[in-house]
């Protein structure tokens, strides 16, 4: 059982509200998919919700009678006017949206202003959340509608724990990079503590999508963003499975199957239930139908389609359409191939309560779940469910269309390629000749995992995934404390005592640009690291991976330590001010530089926008303008190839921020900073950097009586104790400098 944080009740926001007003003009709470998914994790009553009533503002005559109606069934309503219905809903989320995420870039449409009032009710919910929630509560926000909610909710409410969950397909990069705002989008999920889709399939396009859009690599099971950890996970969602099994006990269930039964006679049953949607493959099927049709003459009169269409956004001129050609098409079949007495395809469209619903499924012969794009598809679940003996059903089978989430999870159904109407068509066949026994064995298989995956158990892994999110114990930790270390550095500078700063370039003091060339160090930056150097009480050194030509053009005329290529070089700045290049460490070998180049030359020669630079100590492959994940690959490759071809050398290897370096042991940051902190023996040291090279340095052990601060720049793992950004850095040395 599922566990609020404290006594905190559990918010689930969604579009719609699950509610409906009945015939006395009374509210009453539906038990859609998601209320019964809560039930069966054993929080039922135990959570608010937060979502559009479905009528608008201008319609409700007496709004507070109509909200105080709504809270005593616990439910709060986003009120929406009619144009924000227009640009909201049916604009950026029905007509922009929903079209892309199911791959169809042509029927979506773009506006500016659908978008800016998506952001606004966005925002709307997120006031009204931020209003309801208890402090430190847990939210669970839903699907595509409330795709900027999450960050939005974020900034005002740091304390919530907060989940969302897509309940459609998350496609391709190559598709999301063409919505106009991929940014905002992507942007507003970061928000989340985790994020949850169907099918792994749709993570990875999601992953994909971060790299490509925001450039953000991430982990596997998720990313560093700002300061916290976003999680995301695979959660296929089941179906009601108590609420079917409830369903088949009642007499509506059994009248509708005798009734059905006695009408097919020995006839056979082929069912389709969708709603009437452009993603669900309805033309396509009747192209099927019509091939089966066609080619087996003597299934005519024995053979019944029936096809449950539940209406679906009547009054929007595209599915206006569909809707008009789906039934012409049922007609001319109907009408090429009927006889009298009897239609082969029987088109209902309208829905049915669930007793009649799992009555048709337990009768059914063969179920077709052919959509060309679908998040999962229940029905497919349900159909198997509902084939149970001791409910009266008959054996059947499963046609699944490879593009449904469902078909990941039920390898036993037959798989078809819906556009593929020739091999459906066949399918048909197959399945008409298959034996009870095969079918019987195929439901059993797939009813076994839909048993301990159904839509209760769905929410209970999710949510229990929830508490456990965001939470540091299993990432690395590094926490902005920096202001604490700033105290204690200004209140020993008064003191008189000696201090040393030890910094990073690239990354650290200058932000990455996509030419190290063009990287040059700010006015800013060294006028605080001149201030620095030229006060008494403080050491300073930039230890950087850069050759020391470029540290000491553009540093060299500061009275600061400069350290190069990691360690190798040092410009040690005497009392007098003066300062000379050495070799840190004279026994440092580079003769293995010979055998390492090749590797690098041949990586260069594959990874188009790579290059190679040699350093005194080390060699550098950087793929930073190569394509992100291309050279991420290449670099995995490289890093392979290296680790046993330098086996037996003097050498590291390491990746690091869009790089793979090799460097001569006995150089790196940590020997350097050590050696520096040695010599120098301040009461206390700041080392900051962003990459593994200043790993060695957050390691490494101070002398007693100095005290070493580590802090990070940026995402990722470290052993560092404190993080920030380079802004952050750059305002503590600021006001470091202002002390001085
Ligand atoms: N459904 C229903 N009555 C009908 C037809 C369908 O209650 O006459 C329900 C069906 O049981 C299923 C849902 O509608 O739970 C459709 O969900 P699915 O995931 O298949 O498709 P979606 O409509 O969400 O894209």
């Amino acid at each position: 059982m599922f566990h609020g944080r404290g006594m905190s009740k559990l918010i689930l926001v969604s579009n719609r509200l699950p509610i409906k007003i009945n015939d006395s003009g009374e509210v009453e709470r539906t038990t859609g998919g998601l209320a019964s998914a809560l039930e069966g994790a054993g929080i039922k009553g135990d959570f608010s919700w937060i979502g559009w009533g479905g009528i608008c503002e201008e319609e409700i005559d007496d709004i507070e009678s109509y909200e105080k109606k709504l809270a005593e069934v616990g439910v709060s309503p986003v009120q929406l006017s009619s144009d924000e219905i227009d640009g909201y809903y049916e604009g950026y989320s029905n007509s922009t949206l929903w079209p892309m995420l199911h791959y169809m870039v042509d029927r979506a449409k773009f506006s500016p202003d659908w978008f800016t009032c998506y952001r606004q009710v966005n925002e709307k919910f997120a006031k009204t959340v931020a209003l309801h929630a208890d402090e430190g509560g847990t939210v669970w926000i839903h699907d595509y509608h409330l795709f900027m909610l999450p960050a939005l909710l974020k900034e005002m409410r740091p304390d919530l724990k907060i989940g969302f969950f897509l309940h459609t397909p998350f496609p391709s990069s190559e598709i999301f990079r063409a919505l106009p705002d991929r940014h905002e989008i992507l942007e507003g999920m970061l928000g989340c503590d985790l994020i949850g889709f169907h099918t792994y399939n749709y993570l990875r396009h999601f992953r994909s999508s971060l790299l490509r859009v925001l450039g953000i690599e991430d982990g596997a099971d998720g990313i560093y963003h700002g300061n916290r950890f976003v999680d995301y996970g695979v959660y296929p969602i089941g179906h009601n499975r108590v609420g079917f099994q409830k369903a088949m006990e009642t007499d509506t269930y059994k009248e509708a199957l005798k009734e059905h039964a006695e009408r097919l006679g020995d006839g056979k049953l082929l069912l389709s239930v969708e709603r009437l949607d452009y993603t669900k493959g309805v033309p396509q099927k009747l192209e099927a139908i019509r091939r089966f049709l066609e080619s087996n003459p003597d299934q005519r009169s024995k053979v019944n389609f029936v096809i449950i269409a539940v209406p679906s956004r009547v009054g929007v001129e595209e599915y206006d359409e569909l809707t008009e050609i789906v039934q012409r098409e049922v007609g001319a079949i109907n009408g090429d191939y009927g006889e009298v007495g009897h239609s082969p395809v029987q088109f209902l469209h309208r829905g049915f309560p669930v007793e009649e619903l799992s009555a048709f499924y337990a009768l059914a012969d063969v179920c077709m779940v052919t959509p060309t794009v679908d998040g999962m598809n229940l029905v497919a679940k349900e159909y198997i469910d509902c084939k149970r003996k001791k409910f009266g059903a008959r054996a059947g089978v499963l046609m699944l269309s490879e593009f449904a989430g469902a078909a990941q999870e039920m390898s036993h159904a037959l798989l078809v390629n819906p556009h593929d109407t020739h091999g459906v068509a066949k399918t048909i066949e197959e399945a008409l000749a298959m034996t009870d026994d095969d079918m019987w064995n195929r439901v059993r298989a797939m009813q076994a995992r839909l048993s301990r995956n159904d839509a209760g158990a769905w929410a209970k892994l999710f949510l229990g995934d929830l508490e456990k999110s965001g939470n540091n114990e299993n990432h690395p930790n590094a926490h902005e404390t920096l202001a604490q270390v700033g105290d204690d550095v200004s209140a020993r500078i008064k003191k008189g005592e000696k201090i040393a700063l030890l910094l990073d370039y690239d990354g650290t003091l200058r932000a990455f640009v996509d030419r190290p060339e063009d990287a040059v160090p700010e006015q800013e930056v060294l006028e605080l690291l001149g201030k620095f150097g030229d006060h008494p009480n403080v050491h300073i050194a930039v230890i950087s991976g850069r050759p020391k030509d470029f540290l000491e053009k553009h540093f060299g005329h500061l009275n600061i330590d400069l350290v190069a290529e990691h360690g190798y070089y040092w410009k040690r700045i005497t009392e007098s001010g003066e300062g000379e290049w050495d070799v840190l460490d004279k026994r440092a070998d580079t003769s293995w530089k010979d055998a390492v180049i090749p590797h690098l030359e041949w990586a260069v020669t594959l990874t188009p926008g790579s290059e190679i630079e040699e350093k005194r100590s080390s060699v550098v492959w950087h793929y930073r303008r190569a394509d992100p994940e291309f050279g991420l690959w290449r670099a995995k490759g490289l890093l392979s190839e290296l680790t046993s071809t330098t086996a037996s050398l003097p050498v590291s290897v390491h990746h690091g921020q869009k790089i793979v370096e090799v460097a001569s042991q006995l150089v790196n940051k940590g020997i350097a900073a050590d050696q520096l902190i040695q010599e120098w023996r301040p009461a206390i040291a700041v080392a900051a950097g962003d990459d593994q090279t200043d790993e060695n340095m957050f390691s490494l052990t101070p002398p007693e009586n100095v005290h070493l601060h580590t802090v990070k720049i940026g995402e990722g793992s470290t052993r560092a104790e404190h993080r920030t950004t380079i802004s952050g850095l750059r305002k503590f040395l600021k006001s470091l400098a202002n002390q001085l």
